[in-house]
């Protein structure tokens, strides 16, 4: 589904300090945000509703790329944009119509929910590693 951006919003760049009893959860990959990883809190108020959805770093920065890509390839307008928690999906139909992976996607990574989770965990114990490998995704 595509929606139109929300009456107003917020978006805070946070860490996890692991102080929630319940384990805080990404939006796009629905995998654990854990101590000490960088999460973007996105606040909105959609007809009068607001809500909080939470994004990894990495499945942030894959959202705000298809997002450009929506932009640049398909007559939606500037103010509409996939709904949260639909990346993925999205990501399916843009490989499918396009016949290979788009280029906002992790190259090599299958275009899955579980895949993209397994990435980001796979990321995120490089980078505590001290491996340079991450490279800020
Ligand atoms: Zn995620």
């Amino acid at each position: 589904m595509i929606c139109e951006l929300p009456d107003f919003w917020s978006e805070t760049w946070r860490t996890c300090r692991g102080r929630s009893k319940k384990p805080m959860r990404c939006v796009e990959c629905d995998g654990e945000i854990v101590k000490g990883m960088r999460y973007l809190d996105y606040s909105g108020k959609w007809e009068g509703d607001v809500q909080t959805y939470r994004f990894h770093e990495l499945c942030w920065q894959i959202h705000e790329g298809q997002h450009a890509f929506i932009r640049e390839h398909t007559t939606y307008s500037a103010d509409e944009y996939p709904a949260f928690g639909e990346m993925v999906e999205y990501a399916r139909e843009d490989a499918d119509n396009m016949g290979g992976f788009p280029d906002y996607w992790p190259p090599g990574l299958y275009v899955g929910v579980r895949a993209l989770r397994a990435h980001v965990s796979e990321q995120w114990s490089k980078q505590n590693d001290g491996s340079t490998a991450a490279g800020g995704l």
